[in-house]
Formats: structure tokens, sequence, C-alpha cells
């Protein structure tokens, strides 16, 4: 039997109706069979990073089980955001939804598909608060907790209602 690993997913969308997009996109996850204990943060609204020109976004974090191996978990996620009509129009750029895998497990991988944990992660409020929601004592690469790091990391976000 292969090993459970509990793992971390970034999810993005400024695009046809982003709030409807985070919650289709958290459905499929839930029902994937590959995947167990699915378990959503609350949802925030960001500005953009790169571009300015596009719309805020809304973002959230899901934690759940899985024990698919890292790149087949890509792919998973990658399936999941074409089902939903993901367009990458450029760097940084609007999109329907964006699946982005934070970790996995404590792996550090590295190969031309994937680098996990996620290179821009501890940078990035609109990951970080989510992740605390789910898992405020995560230990980080840089060897901080999480609430410890995010004392250095402005909260800049909007908060949505539950059950919107
Ligand atoms: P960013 O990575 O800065 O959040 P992005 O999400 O807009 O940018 P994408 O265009 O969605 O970038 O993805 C580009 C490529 O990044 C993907 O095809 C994938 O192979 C690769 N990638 C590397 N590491 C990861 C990861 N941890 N999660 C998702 N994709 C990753
Ligand atoms: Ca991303
Ligand atoms: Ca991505």
């Amino acid at each position: 039997m292969k090993p459970w690993v509990d793992v971390y997913i970034g999810l993005g969308s400024n695009l046809h109706q982003p709030l409807e997009q985070a919650q289709q996109a958290i459905k499929a996850l839930s029902q994937h069979r590959h995947l167990s204990n699915v378990t959503a943060s609350p949802l925030y609204s960001s500005k953009p990073v790169g571009p300015q020109d596009q719309p805020d976004y809304i973002n959230g974090v899901v934690c759940c089980q899985t024990q698919l191996g890292p790149h087949d978990l890509l792919d998973l996620l990658q399936s999941i955001e074409q089902a939903q009509g993901r367009e990458r129009k450029r760097h940084w750029g609007e999109r329907t939804l964006d699946l982005d895998l934070l970790l996995y497990g404590e792996a550090q991988i590295r190969t031309p598909r994937l680098t996990v944990p996620h290179a821009f992660m501890l940078e990035r409020s609109f990951v970080l608060y989510p992740l605390k929601d789910l898992a405020p004592d995560l230990l980080l690469s840089n060897g901080l907790s999480l609430s410890e790091h995010l004392t250095s990391v402005p909260f800049d976000l909007t908060i949505l209602p539950i059950g919107i």
C-alpha cells in the first residue's frame, strides 16, 4: 500500500465568475476518488500580482490526503483546470482557474514540471493566510512556523463571508 500524504493546493481565479470557479474546483477536488479528507479554507479576494490591468482574484487553499505521486497529482490539478476552461493569456495574467501544488508532505521536489514547496508561496499573502486557516502550526521550509512567518507578511486581503 502506498502511504497517504498530506497535500496543500492553492487555488485562484479571476475570470468568468471567479467565486463560482473556486467553488466548482473545491467540489471537483472533494469528489475525486484519489483524494480524501478534502477541506477548504475560507475564500479571500486579492489584488493581482503581475499585470495590474486585470480583475481581482478569488483565492483559497485546499488540504487533502492522497496516495498519488506528486506528478500524478499535478496531472489531476491540470485536468481540473482544463475542465474549467483554463485559458492562459499572458504570464501571471488572468485565468479561469489556477491550481498550484503548494506542499506535498515534507517533500522537496525540483523537476522541469514541478517545484515543491511552491516557489513563491512564502511571499504570497493570498496563499499564506488561507493556509494558516487550515494549518497554523505548519513548519515552513525557512524553519519558521506559519504563524511566526506571517508576522512579517502584511494582511492585504479581503475575507469573503462563509457560505456565499
Ligand atoms: P506561479 O507558478 O508563479 O504561481 P502560474 O500559476 O501562473 O505562476 P502556470 O502558468 O499556472 O503558472 O504554470 C506554469 C507551469 O508551472 C506548469 O505547467 C507546471 O508544470 C509548473 N509548476 C512548477 N511547480 C508547480 C507547482 N508546485 N504547482 C503547479 N505547477 C507547477
Ligand atoms: Ca499560481
Ligand atoms: Ca499554476
